[in-house]
């Protein structure tokens, strides 16, 4: 506990930066201290940055998530061997006991969606600072005032229990429970604070709405997957109050909202570079340095993720980057045939998906959209008159294919089915992997 209220002190008072070159002065600092303890230590990297000058670690080569599994057993700082750390993690899942370690290190599993899970490993030390971090930043009152934390995961793991205080309580709810129990524990035992991903915010939310649910907690914070602008106005409604949002991942704690319900990056405890994939739209994907994970070091790591970048800066006055949203995963960008060239294909953010749907009517409650190949897309709508609404949807599609100045595809509608309670909420999604050779040219594939 010593170790999370230390850094939790540091976060919270230490960390001020007047301005971004103050910021990036310190940053660069860390980094070059980071690359001193690890590159003797990782076998990995010493040969990735062999004859490089550390002073432009900036332009060192990339990695993502496949190079990182493939070279895990080299990467690592500690010795642990892939395949025991997967044996280990799928067991510990599969019996849901969740702390497994090796030594004295965690090893965790990420909930990978298109079958390429990755493992994640974390020291004591690394799993107090995450937590001190964490605290530091998503706490509305000091560590000392009474909170009971309520947090929905998909599995439980220490790190949340290595939390647990006089003052702060975290309550573990599973997922994969049903949701009847959930709001039996809630009742009991109602959160001043509640941590879930949008899915099951709104699942409450509509409990809440017909008065199954009786819990008025004092901060909600949205987690996990992305968070659609219109579960967003729903839960808030409901709620009434400001969603809050946690962007992290295996990779990190890469982003928290301010006050004002701005989305910053934690530029703090990670570099995060941008790779403009649409520079007029600010569409980026990160890459991410984290400077004080050591145990498996991320180092110009490469996520699968869309940002878009705030058009203007936050009022709050932080200089950590300010994100309008977190769009969704590089792999859920559409491609249609584009007119002009009908061998080529034009690549539709998931945003612009979630646009046009959400334009075509007021009546829509939830939808998923799925693009299955280059000229099919199933739609769901979750509306009283779903049917009466097709034609409005092809609409809205027609505009926007006809905008980017691509072909619409054919449409299909099939029927709405709730969200799986152990799945992650995508609701705009691709099935189809475009061959990248005949992807429209200014677009680059992350
Ligand atoms: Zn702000």
């Amino acid at each position: 506990m010593l170790s999370i209220l230390k850094h939790y002190v540091i976060s919270k008072y230490f960390r001020k930066f007047k301005d971004r070159r103050e910021l990036e002065t310190w940053q660069h600092q860390q980094v070059m201290h980071h690359l001193k303890k690890i590159i003797p230590r990782s076998n990995f990297y010493r040969e990735l940055y062999h004859g490089l000058d550390w002073q432009n670690w900036k332009e060192f080569p990339l990695i993502d998530k496949q190079k990182m599994m493939e070279r895990f057993d080299d990467l690592n700082t500690v010795g642990i061997k892939k395949e025991a750390a997967f044996s280990l993690a799928r067991e510990s899942e599969r019996t849901r006991q969740f702390s497994p370690k090796i030594g004295a290190i965690t090893v965790g599993l990420s909930s990978g969606t298109s079958g390429s899970r990755g493992l994640f490993l974390a020291s004591s030390k690394e799993q107090c600072e995450w937590a001190g971090t964490l605290l530091a930043k998503a706490l509305p009152k000091s560590i000392l005032s009474k909170e009971n934390i309520a947090l929905f995961m998909r599995a439980n793991s220490n790190l949340y229990e290595t939390t647990q205080t006089h003052h702060l309580r975290f309550q573990f709810y599973d997922l994969l429970l049903p949701l009847e129990a959930h709001l039996a524990q809630l009742n009991r035992d109602p959160p001043t604070i509640l941590a879930a991903p949008p899915s099951m915010l709104r699942l409450l939310s509509q409990c809440l709405s017909q008065g199954l649910l009786h819990i008025a907690p004092r901060k909600i914070i949205a987690l996990a997957e992305v968070l659609d602008p219109l579960d967003e106005a729903y839960i808030q409604e409901a709620f009434g109050q400001k969603i809050h949002q946690i962007y992290q991942c295996t990779e990190g704690f890469l982003g928290i909202t301010c006050p004002l319900g701005t989305l910053h990056l934690n530029e703090d405890v990670v570099v995060i570079q941008k790779e403009f994939i649409d520079k007029e739209a600010r569409k980026f994907v990160p890459i991410i340095t984290d400077f004080r994970r050591t145990s498996q070091p991320i180092i110009r790591y490469r996520l699968n993720d869309i940002l878009t970048e705030r058009k203007t800066p936050c009022p709050c006055g932080s200089c950590f980057l300010a994100l309008e949203k977190i769009e969704g995963r590089c792999d859920d960008i559409f491609y249609l045939p584009s007119l002009l060239h009908p061998e080529k294909l034009v690549p539709l953010f998931p945003d612009y998906i979630r646009g046009a749907i959400a334009d075509a009517s007021d009546e829509i409650e939830e939808f998923l959209v799925i693009q299955s190949d280059s000229h099919h897309i199933k739609i769901a709508l979750k509306a009283t008159s779903a049917g009466s609404l097709h034609a409005c949807i092809k609409a809205s599609l027609e505009k926007l294919c006809s905008h980017f100045q691509c072909q619409l595809p054919h449409l299909h509608f099939i029927p709405y089915e709730e969200n799986q309670q152990d799945k992650k909420l995508r609701r705009i999604r691709s099935e189809y992997i475009p061959d990248s050779r005949f992807i429209l040219s200014y677009f680059k594939i992350p």
